[in-house]
Order: structure tokens, then sequence, then C-alpha cells
């Protein structure tokens, strides 16, 4: 099968976008999977709704409906960087305390720490 220039790639996947798959998120305005055919199989990879104001359809791709705050998830609390690093929540603390594991205190006195300095301290720790 000839590849052609129509061939489009969904901005959330990656993979070829079929043409009864087509949809334009109308967020950031990309190509995405959307299963227009009940009788076809397809993923979606973005949802259609109709605004109720103006009666129109409403596109918009799972990219644009799940954004995901980069860096986020590298912010721990106490709790979590204590399960990374395979130790007590109290034990963390302490080390903290000691300036053995580089943190930060909020302003209600929680304790946060990032990702790669507990896997620096428990580097440390062996
Ligand atoms: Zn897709
Ligand atoms: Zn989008």
């Amino acid at each position: 099968m000839a590849q052609t220039a129509e061939t489009k790639a969904c901005s959330v996947c990656g993979l070829a976008v079929a043409v009864h798959m087509e949809a334009w998120c109308n967020a950031c305005g990309l190509i995405y999977h959307l299963n227009q055919r009940a009788d076809l199989p397809g993923e979606d990879c973005g949802q259609v709704w109709i605004n109720e104001e103006h009666l129109g359809l409403e596109f918009a791709c799972n990219t644009c409906l799940n954004p995901v705050p980069e860096g986020l998830d590298d912010v721990l609390d106490a709790g979590e960087a204590a399960l990374l690093a395979g130790i007590p929540e109290g034990a963390l603390h302490e080390a903290a305390g000691l300036g053995q594991v580089r943190h930060r205190r909020t302003g209600s006195g929680t304790l946060l720490f990032r990702r790669g300095d507990i896997l620096d301290f428990v580097q440390g720790q062996r």
C-alpha cells in the first residue's frame, strides 16, 4: 500500500489516523483519534461533546483534556520520599534535620523533597 501525504499521525499517540477516525482538537488544533463509526473498531484519543451554548460540536484531544504539569511528579512529600528511599518516615525527617538529604520546609512545616535528591541520598547510604 502506497503511503500518501494524506496519512496523518495522531498528536496524542503518534499512530496513523484512519479517515473515519480524524478529529481536530479545538484547543491545540492538532489531529487525534476519534472513532466516528460505531461499526468500525478504533480507540479514541480524545473526546467530542455538544456545547449547549452554541449547540456546536466541541473537540478536544487527551493531551489538552489531561494536561500533566511538568516537574510536579518530581516533588515528593515525606511519606512518598520515605517510601522511595525505603526507610521509615521518621528516619527521613531525622536525616533531613541533620542536613543529610536536601529538602524544603513549607510555611506549614511540611517537608518536601525532590526525587533526584532522595535517590542521591539512598546512593550515599550504601
Ligand atoms: Zn491516537
Ligand atoms: Zn489538543
